[in-house]
């Protein structure tokens, strides 16, 4: 019998959803027609992350994995707008995609083109993408949608530590005495990490744990102290706390004097965040911020987990800035159980970070603006001195603003939906219209992306695919592929080098190393390792051969150690150049965008527990529905009841911007004021692409990562006919 199976494989990977990087064993098999599948998936038992763990998510990888039903099966090509995509091969679809890359960059120069790639990419894809934007191309116009998760973590540890990355690990979470989950509802987005947390909280029930968020999360009901502050006053709350301490000499000065730089100008500044002060501003009772302070400042070990409702804000750096001062004060950091530690959203934003696959930054967290770090990659990609721009690029919000005012003339996205997850969506279509040439690389075709692609071309997806990443805690794991891709699908790796490959032949500058000679995820990591020797994240002694015998590692790994480094800055010393930490002034600023009487009502948005991103894998497998099965606004019954609206009515969402419509739910998790929309459902289940319609660009000055978290909107019932 053709159909039976012949050969059954267990394969090591890693999930591809959120940033906790949970191990997993894919279960597959292969029929007498050579076909594979993969039948099922599970925790994997050795794996540091997740010990054999899974959410629900991860538990439904196999369901979200059998079918093709959706997949971008070939390439595809227009030639003009106004008509259909028509299937191609490769070799005319690469051509084609090189020659329209190749023919602006002549006629506009090198910043007419532009990537928008994402934190789903494999550490090796990014590698090549980069490294066909800034060594090839000669363009720093590369971005992520990263962007939109983590750049103000990013500039947080670099202006508060001068390196980016966390100095945490996921071994504090069973040491915190305190915990303070920052803007984080970590139940629904890092749920093998809350589970361990839990944990620890049961085997000692003299763990505190405080939740800074305006929404009575999941997380914030198993809170010992919840502070529901008003929206974006996060920085108010901070400080206040910082105050306390300082007022109650719950600071280890010795550490400020010997280890850091600035506190004199941020104590300055604290005077104004009393207590009462700060808890007016944030609307919480000031006992409550006070009490706050004193578990945190005389805990024996406080950690802060944070996320989303710190990093999505037009003041984003000066949040992650003020939570990690609080650390720095009372010398919080460097031991079990304490330190300031961002949870990533994405399974490897991480990893996008360290190639430097970002507008801002080079390969290996170096500077753009840095001649000398320049330098060091002209030297290691063999290019000619002066190869690489000086200028920083267009990072995300500013690449598609770029791209509407015609500066630049061609985007190529890769693994991300912009048209549903960037801020102001109504501008990114028109945008994504406007543009001469638009490149899609996809492996599903019900993206609201998809239908502006000039060039579809088919992606390898998770299962199918080889290659890095690396999690919250710097820990570099391996993903594999169990089965084949399906149909014409490749690698991106391939895909970007395939297409950099024609560009550099035409190119043809005499006498120039072939820059793309990598030809498999494992030379493509070795050349990423190379470049890292010698910087805070150096991995110099860490390959596949390494991770393949003794499992996922943490970064840094140097060569001649036989492990990475678990914590960061134990000994006080920090990567800034006198090796003291940097205290800062972070004043509280309020929200971007004000309430008004035509704009009433705050705007909170946020996670389901099942679903990731735009559904384009989640939503593929019916039980995931089962916890929230329909779109909705959810607004505090008094609200609701003020304005006639009872559960179930449809309600016109709008904003200075767009407008959509939802059912409407009742819910006290918000409080009155407030109202709170997933950001999951897209144009693939409304009319409309969802709530980013309303959404606000306002980005932060330092980070560039826009305030998708709040925005003022009217809410009203919806009038048809
Ligand atoms: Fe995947 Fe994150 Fe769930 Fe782990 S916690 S199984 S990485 S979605």
């Amino acid at each position: 019998a053709t159909g039976m199976p012949v050969e059954h494989r267990s394969t090591r990977s890693t999930c591809c959803y959120c940033g906790v990087g949970c191990g997993v064993v894919i279960h597959s098999e292969r029929d007498a027609r050579g076909r594979e599948s993969i039948t099922a998936v599970e925790g994997d038992p050795d794996h540091p992350a997740n010990a054999g763990r899974l959410c629900s998510k991860g538990l439904a990888l196999a369901d979200s994995a059998r079918s093709l039903h959706g997949r971008v099966l070939r390439p595809e090509l227009r030639t003009h707008r106004d008509q259909p995509r028509r299937p191609v091969d490769w070799g005319l679809a690469l051509d084609t995609v090189a020659d329209r890359l190749s023919r602006i960059v002549e006629r506009h120069g090198p910043d007419a083109v532009a990537f928008y790639l994402s934190g789903q990419l494999l550490t090796e894809d990014y590698y090549v993408f980069n490294k066909l934007a800034k060594g090839l191309l000669r363009t720093n116009n590369i971005d992520t949608n990263s962007r939109l998760c983590m750049s103000s973590a990013v500039t947080g540890y670099r202006l508060a530590f001068g390196a980016d990355g966390p100095p945490t690990c996921y071994d504090d979470l069973d040491h915190a005495k305190t915990v303070l989950f920052a803007g984080s509802n970590a139940a629904y987005a890092h749920p093998v990490l809350f589970r361990r947390l839990e944990d620890a909280k049961a085997r000692d029930p003299g763990v505190r744990w405080i939740v800074v968020d305006p929404r009575r999360t999941d997380t914030a009901a198993m809170a010992d102290l919840h502070l529901a502050i008003q929206p974006g006053t996060d920085v108010a709350l901070l400080n206040g706390m910082l105050h306390h301490l300082v007022w109650e000499g719950l600071l280890d000065q010795d550490f400020i004097d010997a280890h850091t730089t600035g506190f004199a100008g941020l104590k300055a500044l604290l005077r104004d965040y009393t207590p009462r002060m700060s808890a007016e501003i944030c609307g919480v009772p000031a006992q409550d911020l006070v009490t706050a302070a004193e578990w945190f400042g005389r805990s024996p070990a406080a950690l802060s987990l944070y996320c989303m409702g710190l990093n999505q804000s037009a003041h984003g750096t000066d949040k992650n800035l003020a939570l990690i001062h609080l650390h720095l004060a009372t010398r919080q950091l460097g031991r079990p159980g304490a330190g300031p530690f961002s949870l990533t959203g994405q399974p490897n934003a991480m990893g996008g970070r360290e190639v430097g696959g970002m507008a801002t930054m080079l390969a290996a967290h170096r500077e753009i603006g840095d001649a000398a770090h320049r330098a060091e990659v002209e030297t290691l990609w063999r290019l000619a001195p002066g190869t690489l721009s000086p200028t920083p690029g267009l990072a995300a919000v500013d690449l598609f603003e770029a791209l509407h005012g015609g500066k630049v003339k061609a985007v190529w996205i890769a693994c991300t939906n912009p048209a549903h997850s960037m801020p102001d969506i109504g501008r990114v279509r028109e945008a994504l219209q406007r543009a001469e040439y638009v490149i899609v690389q996809e492996a599903f075709a019900g993206t609201d992306t998809v239908p502006f692609a000039d060039a579809l071309l088919p992606a390898a997806t998770w299962g199918e695919k080889d290659g890095t990443v690396t999690n919250s805690e710097r820990r570099i794991s391996r993903v594999r592929a169990a089965v084949a891709p399906p149909g014409q699908a490749r690698p991106d790796w391939w895909i970007a080098r395939e297409v950099a490959r024609r560009i550099e032949a035409r190119l043809a500058t005499p006498g120039a190393a072939p820059l793309f000679e990598a030809d498999a995820p494992e030379p493509i990591f070795d050349e990423h390792r190379a470049l890292t020797v010698g910087r805070d994240l150096d991995i110099g002694g860490l390959d596949y051969a390494r991770l393949e015998r003794d499992g996922p590692q943490q970064w840094p790994f140097r060569a001649g150690h036989a492990t990475g480094e678990a914590r960061r800055y134990a000994d006080g010393l920090f990567a800034t150049p006198d090796a003291r930490a940097r205290f800062h002034v972070t004043p509280y600023k309020p929200v971007a965008e004000q309430t008004s009487a035509r704009f009433p009502l705050r705007l909170l948005t946020g996670r389901l527990r099942d679903q990731w991103h735009g559904m384009s894998r989640t939503g593929r497998v019916p039980q995931l529905f089962a916890h929230s099965p329909e779109p909705g606004l959810r607004m505090h019954p008094d609200d609701a009841a003020r304005r006639g609206l009872a559960a179930g009515t449809l309600v016109r969402i709008a904003s200075k911007r767009g407008e959509l419509v939802l059912p409407l739910e009742l819910s006290d998790e918000v409080g009155s004021g407030t109202v709170f929309a997933a950001m999951h459902w897209s144009g693939q289940h409304l009319s409309s692409g969802g709530i980013n319609e309303v959404s606000l660009p306002s980005v932060d000055a330092r980070s560039r990562q826009p305030e998708l978290k709040h925005a003022a909107v009217r809410v009203e019932r919806a009038e048809f006919g």
